[in-house]
């Protein structure tokens, strides 16, 4: 059974809505699911929601989020259910050698063919946002 949480989702330029999606979950051993607490709205949502951006419907907004771990994977070491988090709009590995170099904007990982990752945003890869129940993030500072 897919357990579903609340999200919201654009649907068309202009327009978004809070829909059902599917639950995150642990998917490599660096992950952690965090339950977002906020997420701010910014200029680059608005890209997305005014239709000037290749979105597709479904894609789940908020590149900005804050919240609470829940769930972490076998490979992270510094954080722990119930850690409070904020989490910049780029996503990094913090194991590549950009990360490493401390360009955690450039990391090389998160999305295969393109240096820098976000969450939420069309063309950045696979993590979706944080203007949702729960989200999927990589702990930066996992062994794995
Ligand atoms: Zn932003
Ligand atoms: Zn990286």
């Amino acid at each position: 059974m897919v357990i579903q949480v609340k999200a919201v989702v654009y649907e068309k330029p202009c327009s978004v809505a809070v829909r059902d999606v599917d639950d995150p979950r642990i998917e490599h051993p660096g992950d952690v699911i965090v339950r977002l607490t906020s997420g701010a709205i910014c200029g680059s949502d608005l890209h997305l929601y005014e239709g000037r951006t290749a979105a597709e419907p479904g894609i789940v907004f908020g590149h900005e989020n804050l919240g609470v771990v829940e769930e972490t994977g076998s490979g992270v070491v510094s954080l722990s259910k119930g850690d409070r988090v904020v989490m910049p709009f780029n996503v990094a590995c913090g194991f590549c050698k950009n990360c490493l170099a401390g360009d955690t904007g450039f990391c090389l990982t998160v999305n295969p063919g393109f240096a820098g990752g976000a969450y939420g945003y069309v063309a950045m890869g696979p993590y979706k946002g944080g203007q949702a129940d729960r989200l999927r993030c990589p702990s930066p500072t996992s062994t794995a």
